[in-house]
């Protein structure tokens, strides 16, 4: 099914985008929960993380080697930096298009809110 991500990958609607190849395509977060907040998205529709297949692994691996220039790139590297992808209800996941979420420039506290 396709989602919003679909969208800003053929742009037809507009994102900040930060960095484009041949297998991904990364832009800031509309809602940003840090003063870095890049998602990283595969341009291959995959919908979750329970969709990755052993074909996917080189779009896999370009997404963390992405995530790493971003984070030198956006001066976070040295001071560290969360990657997060969400999975489903639990996970907390909304688009339903496979992404990697980028976050730093302050301290992000604790890995999971407190129940
Ligand atoms: P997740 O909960 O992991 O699925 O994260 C989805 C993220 O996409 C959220 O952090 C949203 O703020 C972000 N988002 C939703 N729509 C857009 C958009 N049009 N441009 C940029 N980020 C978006």
């Amino acid at each position: 099914m396709s989602t919003i991500f679909s969208k800003i990958i053929a742009k037809e609607i507009p994102a900040d985008i930060v960095y484009e190849d041949d297998l991904v395509l990364a832009f800031r977060d509309i809602a940003p929960q840090a003063p870095v907040h890049i998602l990283i998205t595969p341009k291959k529709e995959i919908p979750t993380a329970n969709d990755v297949e052993a074909a996917d692994e080189a779009v896999l691996g370009r997404l963390f080697t992405t995530a790493t220039q971003i984070a030198r790139d956006e001066g976070i590297a040295k001071q560290g930096y969360r990657l997060i992808v969400n999975c489903n209800e639990d996970g907390g996941q909304e688009v339903f298009h496979l992404h990697m979420h980028i976050l730093g420039g302050r301290s992000l506290g604790p890995m999971l809110a407190k129940k």
